[in-house]
């Protein structure tokens, strides 16, 4: 589970961002996950309660989306959800496609109080 790691790089890139914009205060902390990142979004809350703990973001709340994973399929062109059809394309049943979306980790949205 790297997920803890991964807060505690998360909460110091916004503890740094706050400092520099004169921010005392965030409401919620909003992360975009995609469902093909190596991130487990359940883990991430698990642990944001201990990770935060004592730091700026004590009191703030975290929100995560979802980015879904999507591929182009090459052969025929459409556009499919990779997790929802098996890595297959449902149209002509090739695996042959380029990731569009799905592999993102980033800071979305910091709101302030
Ligand atoms: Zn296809």
């Amino acid at each position: 589970m790297h997920e803890l790691g991964i807060m505690f790089n998360v909460i110091r890139t916004v503890e740094t961002f706050a400092q520099q914009n004169g921010v005392e205060k965030i409401d919620t902390l909003v992360l975009l996950v995609g469902e093909l990142s190596p991130v487990v979004p359940h883990y991430l809350e698990a642990c944001y309660p201990a990770a935060v703990d004592g730091t700026l973001l004590q009191e703030t709340k975290l929100r995560i989306e979802i980015m879904p994973g999507n591929a182009l399929c090459k052969p025929c062109n459409l556009v499919f959800n990779l997790l929802e059809n098996h890595k297959l394309c449902p149209q002509c049943c090739k695996a042959e496609w380029e990731i569009l979306s799905g592999q993102e980790f980033m800071i979305k949205e910091i709101l302030a109080c």
